[in-house]
């Protein structure tokens, strides 16, 4: 395309022309695919969180209080709880 200025002739994705500075009328925006993977995202956390509540529910029922199984089962939930939340936690701030 030319520049409707100075009519240099300039690339069709050109937001601003390079002779004379003046805008071409096209805005360069970028597509909202961040906000979809945000949500995604969001879902994802809210999913492991409550999957996590069910499974320690569950795990509560099946072992009677103070017992050594229960003690057990509390360790290895929240051990595997922590660091699948760590993980969401480091993909939330690496995408
Ligand atoms: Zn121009």
């Amino acid at each position: 395309m030319y520049c409707r200025k100075c009519g240099e002739q300039i690339l069709d994705e050109a937001v601003i022309c390079p002779k004379c500075g003046c805008e071409t009328g096209i805005k360069n925006e970028k597509l909202p695919v961040l906000d979809a993977d945000e949500s995604k995202t969001g879902i994802g956390v809210l999913c492991e969180f409550f999957l996590g509540l069910i499974g320690l529910i569950i795990g509560l029922c099946l072992y009677k209080e103070g017992t050594v199984a229960r003690q057990t089962f509390m360790k290895g939930w929240g051990i595997t709880f922590g660091i699948s939340i760590a993980f969401l936690v480091f993909f939330y701030i690496l995408i």
